[in-house]
């Protein structure tokens, strides 16, 4: 069996061998775009290339980069421990030509990769291609011998990848592992909901064009090639297994919360430790790239993982912080490939202890208050704005959190009234200053205000001190 560690070395390594240059992963905050919250896809790093700003020093590269999805325009946190196949954080595999190679070579290496290289059975792969790409289409019939009805045509957005409103686009191609129609099909919600048998395992894009303005789109002089294979998701088809969470990588970090936790990883146990596993990965990554817990931004987005893998520790009834104790499972597994682990490992357990306290104070209370207030709602029904916000601010529960302890019993929160609450505290807190005349002052306070929490910085009692403020 491959393991995760092998898999990864194997597809960098079939690249290098066909001329690509291994590049390192570039860090989940990142450096050349403002206006991203986390690196999410491998392209991320060479974005100025493939634009033209600036030239790329080697014509082809392959990385395997690390991604966090559960902030901005992807967002995948409310499917993990859902959906077999969503990671908040997780690897992607990747090939990159700047203007060398094309469609064609694109597909010849991707093909002989996961056929050859992993040995992945030609009957259970079909592509798919972008409705008008006739080109793809051939070169898929020619190269991969797939009949037709293997090549399924796509007329959404989903297969075609453009960078922004404007700057490089083109068609897409995905390869679809089909698990077989032994897996069930279920309700919303369900492990089987949504793509659960067919499983995306690889997209390529072919970058052909570049969007000038609307409806102005033009060929790009050297198209490109960008694409993305989920490393755990292969993982799991090359292990013989349906769900991600069931890979060697998966396997260990469960194993280190079901003893660390002394519960088992069955009935409705198993979300929690999933759950856990994937949280402790994107939060200790996040903290190794120095993002550390916060009330705005990519700081509360952080906050806002942790809690969610805390209040699942709690349910599985860790009498102590929890968290902290996995790093060294979560080390094992992925420090040689990802040294920034190692170097970071007691930043990342301290940030996650003392974030473990904090909330503890304040969980298994907010948990009754929140049982008091939905005791007699059934599913369907709707938790009041005011309780979700009294949580929020009171007890540190961010709106997600709430939403989430909640989903299992098919209740929904009023997210409006929530944010009204918000607003009407915001405000509140601003007439109580108003007067003092000194506006400078004002702005100052009310920025460190919205930064740091308002109970925080009014230096209010322990309990009051988990109010936040976005
Ligand atoms: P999906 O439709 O399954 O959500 P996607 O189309 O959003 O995936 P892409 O943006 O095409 O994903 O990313 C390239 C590859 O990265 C995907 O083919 C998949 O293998 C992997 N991937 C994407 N999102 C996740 C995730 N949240 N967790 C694990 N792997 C992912
Ligand atoms: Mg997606
Ligand atoms: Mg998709
Ligand atoms: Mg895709």
């Amino acid at each position: 069996m491959s393991s995760v560690n092998d898999i990864r070395s194997a597809y960098l390594g079939f690249y290098q061998k066909n001329g690509h240059e291994i590049v390192a992963s570039s860090p989940l905050v990142p450096r050349n775009d403002p206006t991203l919250m986390f690196t999410n896809a491998g392209m991320v790093q060479f974005k100025d290339y493939f634009t033209g700003r600036s030239a790329a020093p080697y014509p082809r590269a392959t990385t395997s980069q690390k991604c966090v999805r559960a902030g901005g325009k992807h967002n995948d946190l409310d499917n993990v421990g859902y959906t077999a196949r969503h990671h908040t954080f997780f690897e992607m595999l990747g090939n990159f030509s700047f203007g060398d190679y094309f469609k064609e070579r694109a597909i010849e290496l991707a093909w002989t990769l996961v056929t050859k290289e992993f040995g992945l059975a030609k009957d259970k792969l079909c592509v798919t291609v972008y409705h008008d790409d006739e080109e793809a289409f051939g070169l898929w019939k020619k190269i991969a011998g797939l009949s037709e009805d293997k090549i399924i045509r796509i007329a959404t957005s989903d297969n075609f990848w453009q960078m922004g409103d404007t700057g490089p686009c083109g068609p897409c191609s995905e390869i679809f592992f089909d698990h077989g129609d032994h897996i069930p099909g279920g309700p919303p919600g369900s492990p089987n909901e949504d793509g659960d048998r067919f499983i995306e395992i690889w997209n390529l894009v072919f970058m052909q064009f570049e969007q000038i303005a609307p409806g102005n789109r033009v060929p790009l002089p050297r198209p490109s090639i960008d694409t993305g294979m989920g490393l755990e998701r292969v993982a799991a088809v090359m292990q013989g297994v349906h769900d991600n969470y069931d890979i060697d990588l998966f396997k260990a970090l469960i194993r280190a919360s079901v003893e660390a936790t002394g519960v088992p990883a069955e009935g409705a146990n198993r979300a929690s430790h999933r759950i856990i596993a994937d949280h402790l990965r994107a939060t200790s990554f996040l903290i190794a790239d120095g993002v550390l817990p916060s009330n705005e931004g990519r700081g509360y987005v952080l906050r806002r993982i942790m809690r969610r893998a805390m209040r699942h520790a709690h349910l599985l009834g860790a009498a102590d912080p929890l968290m902290w104790r996995l790093v060294p499972a979560l080390i094992r597994e992925m420090g040689q490939a990802y040294p920034e682990l190692l170097r970071a490992e007691a930043l990342i357990t301290e940030t996650l202890r003392l974030e473990e306290i904090r909330f503890r104070r304040t969980l298994a209370r907010g948990l009754t208050l929140l049982d008091d207030a939905t005791g007699s709602l059934t599913s369907g029904a709707t938790l009041d704005g005011e309780t979700a916000f009294k949580l929020y601010d009171t007890y540190g529960f961010p709106l997600d959190l709430t939403q989430d302890a909640l989903r299992a019993r098919g209740i929904a929160v009023d997210t409006d009234a929530f944010q009204t609450a918000m607003q009407r505290q915001k405000a509140e807190a601003r007439a109580n200053w108003s007067g003092s005349g000194d506006t400078a002052t004002e702005t100052v306070w009310f920025s460190l205000r919205d930064k740091l929490g308002a109970t925080e910085f009014l230096g209010y009692s322990a309990e009051a001190a988990e109010g936040q403020v976005l």
